[in-house]
Formats: C-alpha cells, structure tokens, sequence
C-alpha cells in the first residue's frame, strides 16, 4: 500500500451468500469489532436484494461502503431481469459496482467488451467500478499472464476519459487463487498489480497511475492479509469467502492497518 498517493480500501464480495434478514446482525458484528477505521475504506458488495437492508445497516450505521456485484451494459428497456447503474443510483448509497468478477466471465458469458460497457455504464451514472483481471491457471502456466492483463485492462477502459479514471478501481484476482485457498504469494501479486499501475501510466500518465487503487483477490485472509497489504503495489483487498464471517473480515481490515 501507499496511503500517501492512493486510497486503501478493502472490499467484501458477498457472492450469492447472506440473506437480507441477516445483515443487521453482521452489521452489528462488523460495527463491535472495527468501527469506522480511518486508514481504509470498507466495502461490501452485496446481492441486489440485500442491498437496501445493506444501506440501512451497514452503510447508515456502521458506516461500511456498498456495492453492487454487476449491473446491465444497457440504460434501460427491454431486458428482463437485469438492473441498470440508474437504478443502483436511485437506491441512495450504492457507491460501488464489481464489473468483470471471473465468475461472470465463466457462468454468464461476460466478455471483455461487455465489462467495457459496463465500465463506462457505471461511470455514466456516477458509480465506481471495481473491474477485475486475472488469468486462469493454464494461461499462467503458458507465460501468458501479461499479455492476458494488458488486453483486459486496456479493453475494460477503452473509451474512459482521464476524468473518469479516478473513479475506478482495478482488482486483479488470478482466477486459480479465487476460492481455492490457493493465494498468489505477495511477490506474484505484487508484480502483477505493478504491471497494471505500468498500463494505467501507459494510457493516462504517471499521476493517474500513482493514485489509482489496484486492489488483490484470491483467498486473501485473516492469516495472509498482512504479507499481501504490506506490498507497494497492493492497495487493498476484494474479498469472498472471508468477508462473510465478520471476525475474519475485520482482521484483514486491521492488517491494512500498517505503514
Ligand atoms: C472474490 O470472489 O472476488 C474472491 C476473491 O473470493 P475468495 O476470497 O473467496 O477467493
């Protein structure tokens, strides 16, 4: 982390976990154990069901930052069952969206260029997307990691101006670590996240580069936070499966803790 030119934020991803009936409880557990810190910003992203018990609780009272998990490409019609940015807006305190998690990519056939028109969907209506890279283990093993993210990263921003990009955040999350208990060393994670801070400089310049926030995903824990956080390049974390266990997601938080 570098809390002097950029924002240290540690994101939950709920998934498909966490009825809306029980986030006053976690809330009330999240606010006993850490409350509002001030070297990070905590964020959780939630199913779109939860996300009014999500602002009522988490955000309203125990100050925690929400998110969506995705929103639709387009702005509004026919498209049954999807949600536009507007709508998220409209809710009053969604500030956040995942754009591009693997999971989309790999269940609902989310391309690079769908994640490009959600991207600038997000931006349009005013919310921050967190957009997420990250190569599957067979492309790692291929020596194709750094072409794969820089294809990802420049196609998830083609046609985002230099305005905009100070509202988004970039998540890189190797497909093999996430849910897998298989964490890419600090070393691994850290030369990737600096590979995108590189791209980003490529395309917007260095200040943009130097204060943008490049987060990590892929089992990141209670017990490897710290390592990971304690990187340059590593801005925070997105976090699954531990984030829905209060006690564990607030340790992570305090290892963000650190100079
Ligand atoms: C994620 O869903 O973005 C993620 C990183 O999951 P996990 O922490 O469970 O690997």
């Amino acid at each position: 982390m570098n809390r002097k030119y950029r924002k240290t934020i540690i994101a939950g991803n709920f998934k498909m976990n966490m009825l809306p009936g029980e986030l006053k409880a976690y809330a009330e557990s999240m606010k006993a154990l850490v409350n509002r810190p001030r070297w990070c910003e905590t964020v959780i992203c939630a199913p779109f069901v939860d996300l009014p018990a999500a602002i009522k609780y988490l955000n309203k009272e125990a100050r925690i930052s929400i998110g969506a998990q995705n929103l639709s490409e387009h702005e509004k019609g026919a498209y049954t069952g999807e949600v536009s940015g507007q709508m998220l807006r409209d809710m009053g305190g969604v500030k956040y969206v995942i754009i591009g998690h693997s999971e989309r990519r790999q269940y609902f056939g989310e391309t690079d260029l769908t994640v490009n028109e959600k991207v600038k969907a997000a931006l349009a209506c005013g919310l921050q997307p967190i957009i997420c890279v990250g190569e599957s283990a067979r492309q790692r093993e291929m020596d194709l990691t750094a072409p794969l993210i820089n294809y990802q990263v420049r196609a998830a921003l083609a046609g985002v101006d230099e305005k905009q990009i100070k509202s988004v955040v970039i998540a890189y999350e190797p497909i093999w670590a996430i849910g897998t208990g298989n964490t890419a060393t600090a070393e691994q994670a850290n030369e990737v996240n600096r590979y995108i801070r590189s791209i980003i400089r490529d395309i917007y310049g260095a200040r943009t580069a130097r204060a943008t926030t490049i987060l990590y995903g892929g089992s990141m824990n209670d017990a490897n936070a710290f390592e990971l956080l304690a990187q340059p390049d590593i801005d925070g974390g997105l976090i699954g499966g531990a984030s829905l266990v209060p006690e564990k997601f607030a340790k992570i938080i305090f290892a963000a803790n650190q100079e």
